[in-house]
């Protein structure tokens, strides 16, 4: 599972160390590359959340009202029929309120307050990660909790329950929409994520393929900068050759693993 013998972890520009993980338990090694780490980012997808008991929309149990939501995810839809699109985004909004961050979550919070320098990219837009104590997060696709103006693209955070229909921009008029990024949008946060990881010693890719895109090119933004790469997941995902590290299990179990192992008694 755990690929060559020796590998190398390069500490910014400062030093450079070199660790032997064909030994031993992965996840003790781990925690002692992470002990000694001075910028550590978190790249995370739906996997994170998972636990939780957040929708995942994939196969059939993924369908709402028997339409498949990807086609509710774009501007195309929004600009068909936007009062049905919120109707989706509502229900999602009460899904998430009635759910809890995992132990997952909380371990990254906790993490973040214990390494000199911390950094969270997600693709989730379920706002958990914030709500486990989370500060330093880009998310990358938006956050359920905002709306932004389809007009002016004025974004406010909106915390509370469903969003009413129609709700309009307080600038323009324009109609309100949910502040997430849709299918064939642009990114807008994705320089700000890779400016983010160009100096981190270590990378945790969390609950998304490393293999698959944007995890793929910000995993590599690290690893071509030297960071050394552990990807945690429920299941086993292709190696690609990119990952220095791979620990497969459930996540609210693994990284609490982890950062209890890396900082005990701190
Ligand atoms: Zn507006």
């Amino acid at each position: 599972m755990f690929p060559g013998p020796k590998y190398t972890l390069a500490w910014g520009n400062t030093r450079r160390q070199e660790w032997d993980l064909s030994r031993g338990d992965p996840i003790e090694k781990l925690a002692g590359v992470l002990t000694g780490a001075r910028k550590v980012a978190v790249l995370s997808g739906a996997g994170l959340s998972a636990e939780s008991g957040v929708p995942t929309f994939r196969g059939k149990e993924g369908l709402w009202k028997q339409r498949n939501p990807v086609e509710l995810a774009t501007p195309e839809a929004f600009r068909a029929d936007p009062e049905l699109v919120w109707e989706f985004y509502n229900w999602r909004r009460q899904k998430i309120l009635g759910v809890e961050p995992n132990p997952a979550h909380v371990a990254l919070a906790d993490l973040e307050r214990r390494v000199p320098a911390f950094v969270h990219v997600t693709q989730n837009i379920d706002g958990l990660a914030r709500r486990a104590g989370g500060e330093n997060i880009i998310e990358l696709h938006g956050n359920l909790f905002s709306t932004r103006c389809f007009e002016c693209g004025r974004e406010q955070p909106d915390l509370s329950g469903p969003v009413p229909f129609p709700t309009s921009c307080e600038r323009c008029g324009g109609l309100v929409r949910p502040g997430v990024v849709w299918f064939g949008e642009p990114v807008p946060l994705l320089e700000d994520a890779i400016e983010s990881l160009r100096d981190a010693d270590l990378l945790f890719v969390v609950g998304t393929s490393a293999v698959v895109q944007p995890a793929a090119s910000l995993a590599m933004v690290c690893k071509s900068a030297g960071a050394f790469v552990a990807e945690f997941n429920i299941e086993a995902t292709p190696l690609s050759g990119r990952l220095d590290l791979q620990i497969v299990g459930p996540v609210g179990t693994t990284l609490p693993r982890v950062v209890a192992r890396a900082f005990a008694g701190g």
